[in-house]
């Protein structure tokens, strides 16, 4: 299995499927890979020796992650990008984590250096 961490989404979505609203957690590959579960203001773990993605020290870096299954029917496969989430790290702290409305598909790379 591949490790990841989680972020906890700040603003609860609703889901396509069963139409209930929660609070729903979102996969991601920056920094230490242990299934840390992040919320909005945290700073990332660097510190793992088995697993690590990415680079620390950005000033801003934008991570693209995927939304785990609905906290209530457990739907997990929707159409399209609908579960595409944008993770914005400014010096290693998450600041956002929206869905991601940006059109451009799935990135090649999971992760982006906006400013160095
Ligand atoms: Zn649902």
């Amino acid at each position: 299995m591949g490790m990841f961490s989680v972020v906890r989404m700040p603003e609860p979505l609703v889901c396509p499927n069963c139409g209930e609203s929660g609070t729903w957690r979102a996969q991601f590959k920056f920094g230490a890979l242990d299934l840390v579960e992040y919320k909005v203001g945290q700073r990332l773990d660097w510190d793992y020796a088995w697993d690590v993605e990415g680079e620390r020290g950005h000033h801003r870096v934008v991570v693209q992650g995927v939304l785990d299954g609905c906290p209530h029917c457990h739907a997990h496969d929707f159409d399209g990008m609908w579960q595409s989430v944008l993770i914005e790290i400014v010096d290693d702290v998450i600041v956002s984590a929206v869905q991601d409305t940006s059109g451009e598909g799935w990135w090649a790379d999971e992760w982006r250096v906006l400013e160095e």
